[in-house]
């Protein structure tokens, strides 16, 4: 099916489209590889889609046909897309993503156009992010929020090396702090909001995840300790005592799984109005609680 000259095999663009089509076949349907063939073609050789169209028959150096077959074969191995790319899209923004940050979920998109939507006459706010990872809320709220202060912290420095890089991108003036919140005692800026996408996910729940998930992102981003799960919220809560202001809010994505705990945790505490809201998937997977004193 293929030439071969000096070099080795000989393919142009159509070819290594349906030769990426049977490496993938069994695996992946159809949609979703031509959909993969895409968006590496325009993240490696930043060719439009409509290249397939436009000029198949163009031939593919080896370099280019080497990168293609490598992704191909990552793919096979599970590995999410965007970390083969190293990019990946939330709220219309563009994020570098590697290993050492969780690839952004269209839940927590829906956790940023909820803190958009309800602080839209909110013309000056200090905010803190707890576990920023990728950085992909505090710098998608930078954007949209460009008077607020935006603090930001992440116990993995690899993981605040990306934030700053995705905060530089998209010139969002965030201040990052490098820091392990869980023993975190002095902080100096008296907050407005305080907003956290936490690990969550107890070792139980380890089956029903996809290897996607489970090979390749970073556990201790994901996963909570089945003894105490809530862990992260209970901390977030304790420090929101000293440090958010009254009716100073808290924005919180959760797990569906400990809805009763967290509520029953958060009403412990005595001062807070609860709300609660589902993703698209029908999950009551966000929380914003409003401090009353
Ligand atoms: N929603 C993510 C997932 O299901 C988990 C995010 C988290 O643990 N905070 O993979």
């Amino acid at each position: 099916m293929f030439r071969m000259d000096d070099k080795g095999i000989v393919m142009n663009l159509i070819e290594s489209r349906d030769y990426f089509r049977s490496a993938l076949k069994n695996t992946y349907d159809t949609p979703a590889i031509d959909y993969y063939f895409k968006v590496l073609i325009q993240a490696f050789f930043k060719w439009e889609a409509t290249i397939i169209g436009l000029q198949p028959r163009k031939i593919l150096t080896k370099t280019e046909l080497d990168q293609l077959m490598d992704a191909a074969k990552r793919l096979l191995a599970s590995e999410p897309l965007q970390y083969i790319t190293g990019s990946a899209h939330f709220c219309n923004l563009e994020f570098k993503v590697n290993p050492a940050v969780l690839i952004p979920r269209p839940e927590t998109e829906e956790l940023v156009e909820w803190i958009r939507e309800t602080q839209l006459q909110t013309s000056k706010m200090t905010l803190l992010e707890v576990g920023t990872g990728s950085g992909c809320i505090a710098v998608s709220l930078g954007v949209y929020f460009p008077n607020a202060e935006i603090h930001a912290l992440d116990i993995d420095t690899a993981a605040i090396e990306i934030a700053v890089t995705n905060a530089d991108r998209h010139s969002a003036a965030i201040n990052f702090h490098s820091c392990d919140f869980l023993t975190l005692s002095d902080w100096e800026f008296p907050l407005d909001r305080i907003v956290s996408n936490p690990p969550y996910i107890s070792p139980e729940e380890k089956q029903e995840m996809q290897p996607n998930v489970m090979d390749y992102e970073p556990h201790r981003a994901l996963f909570v300790p089945a003894d105490n799960p809530l862990l992260f919220y209970r901390k977030i809560l304790d420090f929101a005592q000293q440090h958010l202001k009254t009716e100073g809010e808290l924005f919180f994505e959760i797990n569906p799984k400990f809805l009763e705990a967290m509520r029953s945790l958060i009403l412990s505490y005595k001062n807070y109005n609860i709300y609660e809201r589902n993703d698209i998937f029908g999950k009551t997977r966000m929380m914003r609680l409003i401090k009353t004193v």
